[in-house]
Parts: structure tokens; C-alpha cells; sequence
């Protein structure tokens, strides 16, 4: 069991290089995938928005059209109501004038109202044009910054997974889906040393001195009953 313990120390440390390479990325995948977000976000809004601007601009100028024509029809009717010649027909026209007026208040509150939307608008385009420039300068920075980075750690990925490959060879299958099985599961560590002569250095619980000197011997797989991870012993002089 000796070699294929030392095996896995070889392993860990290929993999603990692999968390290195990730860790060193930090922040900036996540930071990257919000900016994005954020620009599909408001590049959907500010589309949106000057679709609906496109439509309030046909909707006006219909109404301005709608405003001319009701001046002009009472206006007709304004003269025609000195004209008329009995009652009937001066209420007749008297009415017909209310009811372009009132048609005539319709179509202007409805400008204003129109006109409002327009201002809104506008305003939130041209404020978001800004946010929209200063995400595409991060966004244009961050992925620079990223291709840079992914560049210099893929030289170091390809030959760390080369050593894996060869090592991954040369240690018993179950023993291997063993240590990935708990190095996934557990913060990216299958094996580990025992800690200060008294406990298993992944969670710490208190090992009994029996099986401290078990795993000194290294003639058996022992693996912590808490955790369940591969315990090797702290007399190599192994850093893991
Ligand atoms: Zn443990």
C-alpha cells in the first residue's frame, strides 16, 4: 500500500497546483458573467425604449393632425352658428361644437401625456447611454485582463494535467474514484496528514493513538471514519 499512498501524495499536490490555478483567478469569471448580465439588461431596455419612442413620435404627430383639423371644424362651425336661422338649428350647431372641443381637450391632454413619456424617455436613454459606455470599457478591460490570464495558466493546466494523466495510470481504479469521490466533495482534499500526532487533518476530529500508528505503518488504507478522507502520515516530509 506504500507506493500507491505515495501515489496519491503526488496526486494531491498535482491537484491542490489545479485550485491554485483557479484560485488565482478570484473574482473575476463571476465579475465578468454580472457585467454581462447587465449589458444584455440594459441593452434590452434601451431598445426597448426607442421602440416605444418610435411609436409615441407616429402617435403625436397623428394627434397634431387630429388638433388642426378639430380647430378648424370649430372654427367653421363658430361662423356658421352666426348664420343660422332658427333655434333648432343654433343649439343643433351649438352642440356639435361642444363636442368637438371636448374631443379637441381629449387629444390634448393626450399630447401632453404623450409628450411626458417622450421626456421620460429620452432622458433614460441618454442616461443609460453613459452606464452603457463605462460597462463596455469594463467589460472591454475585464476580458482583456481574463484572455491574459486564462493564456498564462493554460501552459500550466495542459502540463498539470499531463502529470496527472501519467500518475492517474499507475494507482488502482477504486483507490482513485475513492480520493476524487472525497476531493470533490470535501474543499478539494481526498488525502491528508495527520495533524499535530492527534487528529485528521481535514476535520480535525481526534484520531485514536491506534490508528495514528496505523497510518504511520502505511501498510493499509485508513481512512478517517468522520470525513472520510484518505489519512497519510505526518513523518514525510510532504507538505500537502
Ligand atoms: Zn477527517
Amino acid at each position: 500500500m506504500k507506493k500507491e499512498l505515495l501515489l496519491l501524495i503526488e496526486l494531491q499536490k498535482i491537484d491542490n497546483q489545479f485550485r491554485e490555478v483557479e484560485i488565482s483567478k478570484g473574482t473575476l469569471p463571476q465579475e465578468l458573467e454580472r457585467l454581462q448580465a447587465e449589458e444584455r439588461d440594459l441593452t434590452v431596455m434601451r431598445e426597448q425604449s426607442q421602440v416605444r419612442l418610435k411609436e409615441l413620435g407616429l402617435d403625436l404627430r397623428k394627434r397634431e393632425k387630429r388638433h388642426d383639423e378639430f380647430k378648424l371644424k370649430v372654427g367653421d362651425l363658430q361662423k356658421r352658428l352666426f348664420s343660422t336661422q332658427t333655434n333648432q338649428e343654433y343649439e343643433a350647431v351649438t352642440r356639435e361644437i361642444e363636442f368637438h372641443q371636448d374631443a379637441l381637450l381629449e387629444n390634448e391632454q393626450a399630447m401632453q401625456t404623450g409628450m411626458e413619456q417622450q421626456q421620460e424617455l429620452e432622458q433614460r436613454l441618454e442616461e443609460s447611454a453613459e452606464r452603457a459606455t463605462k460597462l463596455a470599457d469594463s467589460l472591454e478591460r475585464m476580458r482583456g485582463q481574463y484572455a491574459e490570464h486564462n493564456q498564462s495558466s493554460a501552459a500550466r493546466i495542459q502540463d498539470l494535467d499531463g502529470r496527472r494523466a501519467e500518475l492517474c495510470e499507475s494507482i488502482p481504479r477504486p483507490l482513485l474514484s475513492h480520493y476524487d469521490r472525497i476531493r470533490k466533495a470535501k474543499d478539494g482534499r481526498g488525502v491528508v496528514a495527520v495533524y499535530r500526532n492527534s487528529s485528521c487533518g481535514g476535520c480535525y476530529q481526534a484520531l485514536p493513538p491506534q490508528k495514528i500508528n496505523k497510518v504511520r505503518m502505511m501498510d493499509d488504507l485508513v481512512l478517517c471514519e468522520i470525513c472520510g478522507r484518505i489519512l497519510i502520515t505526518d513523518t514525510l516530509d510532504t507538505k500537502l
